[in-house]
């Protein structure tokens, strides 16, 4: 089991890798996390490491959740990878391939502890990481790819000529859109059938005596297959050692934290409000956020028009001002992400806080978005959402209705495939399309 070493860094301890050389401790793009990191990781770093990672995943499955057409979905991902956790060929010779090869490393072993303390958690993160190997597998440089197959050994048999030969009706017949010329120089490996489903299942492979023979071009398929089935017996090893990791006081709260934020399909989302928050009032919304303390006031007022003053005043105003920082210990407590009302507080009877998509039933729910939202009920936007639902990815669902209430194209989300993690940025775009289209008018 990786045993992570943590302690504080002091910068003589930082050895500088030259910028743009492939180390040998990470001397491939693609990684199979066969060897733990054997490094001194500073608490920081192994949390920044495991958060990076966390939201990645998440995103790659809100995406997958979304159903976008597989380019659409690469680009996206290809997009926000770049960004936030970036693993470039060992071509590219003005990037840290040292640094980005560290922090993806660190990520995956990080949250490996985290995710194998249940079998729902571990299938998760083997789904989820297949999925991102594959897409890095996909996109890899052909030449580096090969180099790294290579030095896998996954000790495939290669079929013979004389097999070849004898079964070569049956292989022409499970290729039969390719052209002669590329079949002359395929090559087949033979594997337990088992350990490709998917291409038997598809009937693109030839089965004999419990082997399937897969082309050289469907290698993908088997090196999945190779991924995922090496990362559950490492998951399942790791569970069976985690008792011990909890007597690490700094790490099992941190651990635990990033179970639950994949659970809920979110990895945390904080808000800074911009300049726009100030502009709403309780006018404007008909459904309250990021109003300032005066403006709450009178919205929450107007919410419980049929409680008394004295009740009002009581019961309410010192806790809304004390949320605005006015009150008690006097924190301006910022507001709840979407994690945390989808996993925290859940509402009991006469509660009136919550996430329609987690806490209506699907008959409530398809009536607020029908009245509220003018949702038709047979319409596919209410299909997308309340599959969603079904499925547990709240938020997607709550990106499938922006994008149907604001006119974003399916998949745009708020921009760029951005899902909604956080209900202030649900507002906050929302302002921003509205500014848009008036600005549009006032040009036209
Ligand atoms: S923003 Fe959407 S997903 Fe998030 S809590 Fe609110 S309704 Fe639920």
């Amino acid at each position: 089991m990786f045993k992570p070493t943590v302690r504080v860094k002091t910068e003589g301890d930082v050895k500088v890798h030259k910028r743009g050389a492939p180390s040998s401790r990470y001397p491939y793009r693609l990684n199979f996390y066969d060897k733990p990191p054997t490094l001194d990781i500073t608490l920081d770093e192994f949390e920044t490491a495991a958060l990076t990672r966390l939201r990645v995943l998440t995103y790659l499955e809100a995406l997958q959740q979304r159903s976008l057409p597989s380019a659409q979905l690469s680009s996206t991902l290809a997009a926000y990878l770049k960004q936030h956790l970036p693993l470039s060929a060992n071509t590219a010779r003005t990037a840290d391939l040292e640094t980005e090869r560290r922090l993806d490393a660190i990520g995956h072993w990080v949250l490996r502890l985290s995710f194998s303390r249940s079998p729902e958690l571990r299938a998760r993160f083997v789904r989820a990481e297949t999925a991102l190997f594959k897409h890095r597998f996909e996109t890899d440089d052909a030449a580096e790819r090969s180099v790294f197959l290579h030095a896998l050994d996954l000790s495939w048999a290669v079929v013979s000529d004389a097999e070849r030969t004898r079964y070569w009706p049956q292989l022409r017949d499970t290729m039969w859109w390719a052209k002669e010329s590329a079949l002359a120089t395929e090559t087949w490996f033979k594997v337990p059938w088992a350990s490709v489903p998917d291409l038997v299942a598809q009937r693109r492979v030839f089965v004999r005596a419990g082997q399937a023979f897969v082309p050289q071009s469907m290698q993908i398929s088997l090196v999945l297959q190779a991924f995922s089935a090496r990362l559950e017996a490492a998951l399942e090893l790791t569970a069976k050692n985690l008792p011990r990791l909890d007597e690490d006081e700094r790490l099992a709260p941190v651990i635990d934290h990033l179970a639950a934020s994949f659970l809920s399909g979110l990895a945390g989302a904080e808000y800074t409000p911009s300049d726009s928050a100030a502009l709403v009032t309780a006018e404007m919304v008909d459904d309250g956020i990021g109003l300032p303390l005066d403006e709450a006031l009178i919205f929450w007022r107007r919410m419980f028009a049929t409680t008394s003053d004295d009740k009002f005043n009581k019961e309410y105003r010192y806790n809304i001002r004390h949320s605005y920082g006015q009150e008690g210990r006097r924190a301006n407590y910022p507001p709840r992400s979407c994690q945390q009302i989808l996993t925290t507080h859940q509402p009991g009877t006469g509660d009136s806080h919550g996430c329609p998509f987690r806490h209506f039933s699907v008959d409530n729910l398809t009536t607020f978005l029908v009245s509220n939202y003018r949702i038709e009920r047979s319409s596919p936007e209410m299909k997308d959402i309340l599959d969603s639902v079904k499925g547990s990815a709240y938020h997607v669902a709550c990106t499938r209705l922006f994008e149907a209430t604001r006119g974003v194209k399916k998949g745009e989300g708020l921009g760029g495939g951005e899902s909604v993690t956080h209900p202030n940025k649900f507002t906050a775009r929302s302002i921003e399309i509205e500014a848009e289209r008036v600005e549009g008018l006032r040009m036209e």
